[in-house]
């Protein structure tokens, strides 16, 4: 019998729902469990196995989302994740159930939609955490260790180096190599050889630019909006987007600055994130939604920050810019990934007069938009040079498009010493 097995049960080659099962002589441990975020993605993991232990890597929706369901399931599974993604969950499971709660609210003639888990379960959840500490290892039964790496992807994200009979698998879970305003990069960690090497796949093919460059050409971009006399519109990711692009707007003077939502996720980076210091203190809000009409109608120069990053309709950002979306003078810059089934992605690919469906209606754009790439993942050469350092002899990618990795794997193939396997969901892969 082979020594382990790795199964995708989400997040394989789609974004969304990620779940890794690794099967370790007689125990089976899953490296997160997440929620799918779009139309691609199952809700949730397909596994009907057993389950000993869960590794969280970090605390996005699509790694973290489903943890309570998971314990209805499994009640005495033993969960790790570090104190800043238990922190971040919490505020995750929190906005889950009050989506659900809004959404019965507003669409009171269907039947109403069950959130996927309780207040209860969520609680029941962050007790079972047990906290890690990148790079303390940590032993498991059946002589399983762990080690948690820093990631660099957003605060309290790891990889894992996991260690059973001789042999190591490695996990790079979402990872960043540069250091962003908050976060440093992941450190170049690396191994004389491991057997397996399962890592995400969001940006394979692509290259950014250098991202201090698109820092610069952001904040130059923005204060001309302001000069004109315009309101900017920023939708971002409420956990580590937002908080960083409020960094890159005021420490570049520009002003005034709001942000609308995150408050949750905000907190959390005052508390934990290094070299945060008062930054994020005191930052302009709105308390109701009269305040944000005034600021509309005043046509005062601002920038907002408003979650979300893809603009999903009926979101806070969608409603700023269905406000900003027709006036000459406004813009809004999209910082992150575009989900094709967002409004962000509509935006982003729309022309200056034309009119566009929105938030259920229709709206003439006549702002200006641009797309300034501030990803938190690793590009094509990042993810090269870390294959390279931990000289894995099978390779899984996850976590991406399945075009994107099937054109990768073409373009990369296989050698006499490296597998390398595109993940599908369910399909065992023996080591
Ligand atoms: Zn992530
Ligand atoms: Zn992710």
């Amino acid at each position: 019998m082979a020594k382990a097995v790795f199964t995708a049960a989400g997040g394989a080659n789609f974004i969304g729902a990620s779940a890794y099962i690794l099967k370790l002589g007689s125990k089976n441990l899953s490296i997160d469990w997440g929620q799918g975020v779009s139309q691609n993605s199952p809700d949730g993991p397909q596994y009907d196995g057993h389950l000993d232990y869960l590794l969280i890597s970090h605390g996005h929706t699509d790694h973290v989302g489903l943890l309570p369901a998971a314990l209805r399931r499994w009640p005495h599974l033993k969960i790790f994740a570090t104190k800043e993604t238990k922190e971040i969950a919490k505020t995750v499971w929190h906005q889950t159930i009050h989506r659900y709660r809004d959404k019965n609210h507003f669409d009171s003639n269907r039947a109403p939609a069950l959130a996927p888990f309780t207040e209860n379960e969520a609680l029941f959840a962050e007790k079972a955490i047990i906290v890690i500490n990148p790079g303390e290892i940590l032993e498991l039964g059946g002589e399983i260790k762990i080690t948690p790496i820093p990631a660099g992807h957003i605060l309290g994200a790891v990889s894992f180096r996991i260690d059973f009979e001789g042999e190591t698998y490695f996990f790079s879970g979402d990872t960043c190599f540069h250091e962003s305003f908050f976060v440093p990069g992941a450190p170049l960690y690396s191994l004389d050889r491991c057997r397996l090497l399962v890592r995400e796949s969001v940006y394979l093919n692509e290259d950014f630019e250098d991202r201090q460059k698109i820092i610069e050409d952001f904040q130059q971009a923005a204060a001309g909006v302001l000069d004109r006399g315009g309101q900017l519109l920023v939708p971002a990711l409420s956990i580590h987007r937002t908080q960083e692009m409020y960094a890159i707007a005021v420490t570049a003077g520009l002003g005034p600055v709001y942000v609308d939502g995150s408050r949750g996720a905000t907190k959390i980076y005052q508390q934990y994130a290094p070299r945060c210091g008062e930054i994020l203190e005191n930052i302009p809000r709105f308390s109701s939604h009269h305040e944000r009409t005034r600021l509309i109608r005043s046509e005062e120069p601002a920038i907002i920050i408003a979650s979300s990053g893809m603009v999903y309709e009926n979101t806070l950002s969608a409603i700023w810019a269905e406000n900003l979306l027709f006036r000459e003078k406004c813009a809004i810059f999209t910082v992150n990934y575009q989900d094709p089934c967002g409004q962000g992605f509509v935006l982003n690919n729309s022309r200056k007069g034309q009119y566009i469906p929105f938030n259920g209606g229709i709206i003439q754009r006549l702002c200006e938009i641009r797309h300034f790439p501030l990803s938190a993942h690793m590009d094509k050469t990042d993810g090269q040079e870390m294959e390279e350092r931990l000289n894995p002899d099978v390779v899984v990618y996850t976590h991406g498009e399945d075009k994107q990795i099937e054109k990768y794997i073409k373009a990369n193939p296989a050698t006499a010493n490296r597998k390398k396997i595109k993940a599908e969901l369910g399909k065992e892969i023996e080591l």
